[in-house]
């Protein structure tokens, strides 16, 4: 699909194709945020176990109802949903597309998060691992 997408916090504003970490996600050159197609989260963020997209929609309620408007769906209002339920990073979801908004600074936000969660606790049990297979016997 080629279709172009418009901003939809700087309204006439047209998004254009970037390709980050390998994957084509359109960007506000305005007011730099970035929309990703059902599926890009997953691709875009550092490869990590679990489907992260999953983690996102499982946690969305009706009454968060966000003021940005789905710029593919057009009317549709989308909603808020927590990155990973008890983080404080929030984004903007389409229920109908599964699309997702990101303001400024949320991805990396995201690649943080995921760094933390890949540092912490897989750290240790690796680091034992490699302890346990490193023994004489
Ligand atoms: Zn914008
Ligand atoms: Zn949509």
């Amino acid at each position: 699909m080629n279709n172009k997408i418009f901003c939809p916090q700087c309204e006439s504003q047209e998004m254009r194709e970037e390709v980050i970490h390998g994957l084509k996600v359109h960007i506000c050159d305005k007011c730099g945020g970035l929309w990703l197609d059902k599926g890009e989260l997953n691709g875009i963020a550092h490869p990590i176990e679990g489907d992260l997209e999953y983690c996102s929609t499982d946690h969305f309620a009706e009454d968060r109802v966000s003021d940005v408007k789905c710029p593919v769906c057009k009317e549709e209002k989308m909603v808020k949903v927590n990155f990973i339920h008890y983080t404080d990073i929030i984004l903007d979801y389409c229920k109908k597309c599964h699309g997702l908004w990101l303001n400024r600074g949320e991805l990396d936000a995201i690649n943080a998060e995921i760094d933390r969660l890949h540092k912490v606790p897989e750290s240790w049990d690796h680091r034992i691992m490699v302890f346990l297979s490193k023994l004489p016997f």
